[in-house]
């Protein structure tokens, strides 16, 4: 036996740190495995966005919005520059009239929802906060409480927040097994020995259904493909999200998205590359001259109705899952959660809603 943990969360992404670091806090003994390293997952590569004018229906919305609202003091308690900031984003662009009427229509259907507060803007208003759009585009949609981060400062200071009070995260370490008598956890075994557990929180991304397949659980993830450019540093010119562009503070700029069902495969194609290289010069003109220096493509872990799991398994004690799409607009209430449900047994955030009770009876 290699050591004995009060809670054991498997994966150092956005989400088993995140869920360590709150229950480090609380005084719990925890431990993060990771069959790499910390971010080598989603949680290292992503848009950053901390975004809410993407997310229905309407308790998903409200989710979204109650995590970006603890992002102020979350940072502040991790006490780390992640290039948070909260100034709003461009979440679609009008290139036509169809593409407008399409957006006005997404517009009025998240303006249902509390303190969303999206509109329309033409592009000479869109030029006021972002002068080097187009003249070319119609105009957009604009969202004031989007924000973002850089996801991988995030991740990575939520580690060294983590290991500040005590969390013990060991990289290189692979789950191969789960050991179980009378329905409780009693040890997983892993590449570098057992580990003796009562609790386990399964948060290895696209890798939970193997996981949580080895106490015969069954978890609705695929991955998802998704394709990045990043280009060399540029004067700075963009001030807050559009679409699925952003600029880091160091100056790159991030250009990307595609949603491809292609299995573990993290291949760029240069058919995407190209069409994003098209795409976002029509957008933003001054690219044009702009070199890429990477691409690179990550895969996110997709629940089938694009909504996040969050579940305390009903037959094995005590064993829970944390998974899904939107990881980093999640991170800071996604923490608190699991903390609640493991020290207290409840939570006072909703998510009933969030369990996979949503999926019995619905092909996975
Ligand atoms: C292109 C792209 C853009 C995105 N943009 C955004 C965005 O703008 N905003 C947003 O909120 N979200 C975004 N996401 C989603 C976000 O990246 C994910 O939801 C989030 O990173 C998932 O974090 P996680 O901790 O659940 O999983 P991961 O970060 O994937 O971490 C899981 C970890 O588990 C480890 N692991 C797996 N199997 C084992 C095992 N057997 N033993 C030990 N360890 C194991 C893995 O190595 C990995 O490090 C995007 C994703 C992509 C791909």
């Amino acid at each position: 036996m290699m050591k004995n943990v009060e809670v054991l969360v498997i994966g150092a992404g956005v989400r088993g740190l995140s869920i360590a670091y709150s229950l480090a806090k609380a005084g719990v003994d925890v431990m993060v495995i990771e069959k790499r390293f910390v971010a080598a997952g989603a949680s290292g590569l992503n848009m950053g966005l901390v975004n809410i004018s993407g997310k229905a229906p309407e308790h998903y919305t409200l989710l979204s919005l109650m995590s970006a609202n603890m992002y102020p003091n979350f940072i502040e308690e991790l006490g780390a520059d992640i290039e948070y900031e909260r100034n709003g984003s461009f979440p679609g662009i009008a290139k036509n009239p169809e593409d407008w009427e399409r957006l006005n229509q997404v517009v009025t259907e998240r303006n249902q929802v509390a303190d969303i507060n999206m509109r329309m803007m033409d592009i000479n208003e869109m030029r006021e906060l972002e002068p080097d759009f187009s003249p070319q585009l119609l105009g957009g949609a604009y969202c004031p409480v989007d924000g973002g981060v850089n996801a991988l400062k995030l991740t990575r200071a939520l580690a060294r927040a983590g290991l500040e009070k005590g969390v013990s995260i060991k990289s290189k370490c692979e789950v191969l097994d789960i050991r179980v008598s009378s329905n409780r956890i009693e040890s997983v075994v892993t590449s570098l020995g057992n580990i003796g557990t009562h609790v386990v929180v399964n948060a290895a991304g696209i890798h939970v259904p193997a996981i949580a397949k080895m106490i015969g659980v069954e978890v609705p993830i695929f991955p998802e493909r998704g394709q990045l450019i990043i280009t060399e540093a540029l004067p700075k010119f963009l001030s807050r999200a559009v679409e699925s562009y952003k600029q880091f503070a160091d100056g790159q700029v991030l250009i990307g998205y595609a949603n491809e069902r292609v299995g573990e495969n993290t291949w760029v194609t240069t058919e995407m590359i190209s069409r994003f290289a098209k795409e976002v010069i029509q957008v933003f003109p001054i690219l044009k001259q702009a070199k890429a220096i990477r691409c690179a493509a990550a895969l996110r872990p997709m629940t089938p109705d694009r909504l996040p799991i969050f579940e305390k398994v009903a037959d094995i004690s005590d064993f829970y899952i944390a998974v899904g799409h939107s990881g980093i607009t999640l991170a800071p209430l996604t923490g608190k959660v699991f903390s609640d449900l493991i020290i207290t047994g409840q939570t006072d955030i909703p998510i009933t809603e969030f369990g996979m009770e949503r999926f019995h009876g619905n092909q996975i």
